[in-house]
């Protein structure tokens, strides 16, 4: 496996000379260890990108040429999937059939954006009948755009499809803790004959390379998925040049569960929401449920016999369903929050502890009930599997509850009446409200954060708006 930077259409020989170890989360081990880039590639990164965005090359590309490029990153990532989606979860955790589904996934995304190529529309506004107005979409310039490990090879997709439609071109950084897995990018742009500088590939650790390349004037705009705190970083390190930002930050979701709801349904959907997919380390998990205590007896009967049955394993163990924490710092930061939990009152339903194994950074599903609003468990995001219930007696309790966080992603309303539904959506601080289910999502979906979690939308045509800006050009006719 090629673990070098991909800059200007190659992979380079480290001029850093150091590397970073990546470490299997089930077990420990090394899966690789991955060239750091420093000054020297970074320089080398953000000139390469320059150039190519002064050629025009991706603004002037033929929007049918992009399209076959896309679609052809697309196929060739699909006929990598099993051999990308084994070594993903190596070093991230998940199972293997979600890894080869997050690289199936990824090829979806290139190939709906390579379906939007020719379709942007730009306007025209009439303003009497001598002059003319147009606005058009153009793109930043060059784009920085620094990924988290929880999703690392979708989200890389969706950044770089939407911005190569808008023209940006760009330098990406995957995170350190599951890098390895972004570099079948490289070697597939290799492979399609992707224009050398329109993408560039560069590993590192947050705290040096990640604040490096955000000090590096060479960016026209920057593009974050992560943590609140690094986005707070970005902007105060970037104050001065006065540059665009798009952020797709944490979250504290919450499900309403009213008393007419299909309680199996809602169960299964917290099931879903926090402990299933990547033990809970995901920006849209169901972290706190809002259920009237009509039913909250037998939702909680419910809930409690499915989570004791999950079963945790590896990614490659037969029938896994909780997957490990991808580091013994995420261990430790979900243990001390869960401690936190206890000592605020709340009652410890299920879990609360490292799971019974002795490899790998493995925690058990894990149910606080009564919960204050107040308490940190209840108001900052763990990024474990971990979740909070609360009581409410009338809908502006719930929809108070909801809303008590600084966070806004995704949200979700459980209930059979459909008007009531409504109602608490339009009064719900998220940029995604899910009504019956959790990751009801598409490609085509845009989605975004409010308040805390962000802002900028990815996803669907308002994603590709989201990443460029508009020129308006007004003509005398006469
Ligand atoms: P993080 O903020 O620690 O790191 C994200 C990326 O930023 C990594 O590549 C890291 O190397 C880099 N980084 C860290 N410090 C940096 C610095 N000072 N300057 C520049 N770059 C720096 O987040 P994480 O732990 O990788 O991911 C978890 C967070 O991401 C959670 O808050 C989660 O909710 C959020 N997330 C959000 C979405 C979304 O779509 N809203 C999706 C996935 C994850």
């Amino acid at each position: 496996m090629e673990l070098r930077n991909f800059i200007d259409g190659k992979f380079i020989d480290s001029l850093s000379k150091k590397n970073i170890p990546v470490l299997n989360p089930a077990n420990q081990k090394i899966v690789g260890n991955i060239d750091e880039a420093l000054d020297g590639e970074i320089d080398l990164a953000f000139k390469a990108a320059k150039r190519a965005f002064d050629k025009r090359i991706l603004v002037d590309m033929d929007a049918k040429d992009k399209s076959n490029m896309m679609r052809a990153i697309a196929q060739k990532l699909r006929e990598r999937k099993e051999e990308g989606g084994k070594l993903l979860s190596q070093e991230n955790g998940k199972t293997i059939k979600q890894c080869i589904d997050e690289f199936k996934g990824a090829a979806d995304t290139f190939d709906f954006y390579a379906g939007l190529t020719d379709k942007i529309e730009n306007k025209l506004i009439p303003s009497g009948h001598d002059t003319l107005n147009y606005v058009v979409l153009e793109p930043f310039g060059v784009a920085l755009q620094i990924v988290p490990w929880n999703y690392p090879v979708s989200i890389f997709s969706g950044m770089v499809a939407q911005n190569w439609i808008v023209g940006n071109t760009i330098v990406i950084k995957p995170p350190e803790l599951c890098p390895i897995s972004s570099n079948f990018y490289g070697q597939i742009f290799k492979d399609v004959g992707v224009p050398d500088g329109i993408i560039n590939i560069v590993h590192g650790y947050g705290e040096t390379t990640g604040r490096k390349l955000v000090q590096h004037s060479g960016s026209d705009y920057i593009v974050f998925t992560g943590s609140p705190e690094v986005a707070s970083e970005i902007l105060k390190e970037t104050a001065d040049r006065i540059i665009p930002t798009h952020f797709e930050l944490g979250g504290k979701s919450a499900a309403i569960i009213y008393p007419d709801a299909d309680i199996d349904k809602a169960v299964d959907s917290t099931v879903k929401g926090i402990f299933k997919p990547n033990a809970g380390q995901i920006c849209v998990a169901m972290s706190r449920v809002i259920v009237h205590p009509k039913i909250k007896d037998e939702y909680m009967t419910k809930l409690v016999a499915k989570t004791q049955k999950l079963k945790i394993g590896a990614g490659d163990e037969d029938g896994t369903e909780v997957t490990p924490l991808i580091s013994t710092d995420q261990m430790q930061r979900v243990s001390n929050y869960v401690k936190s939990g206890i000592q605020s009152g709340a009652t410890l339903t299920i879990g609360g502890d490292k799971a019974e194994r002795d490899d790998g950074n493995f925690y058990q599903p894990t149910i606080f009930d009564n919960v204050k609003v107040d308490a940190t468990i209840a108001q900052e995001e763990i990024f474990g599997p971990v979740t909070s219930v609360f009581d409410f007696e009338d809908e502006e309790e719930a929809i108070n509850i909801a809303n008590s966080t600084k966070y806004g992603l995704a949200s979700g309303v459980f209930t059979s009446d459909d008007q009531k539904a409504k109602w608490t959506a339009d009064r719900i601080q998220a940029g995604i409200i899910w009504q019956n289910d959790w990751f009801v999502d598409g490609n085509n979906l845009p989605g975004g954060g409010y308040k805390r979690s962000g802002y900028g939308r990815d996803g669907g045509v308002d994603g590709v708006y989201s990443h460029g800006q508009t020129k308006r050009i007004s003509k005398r006719l006469y």
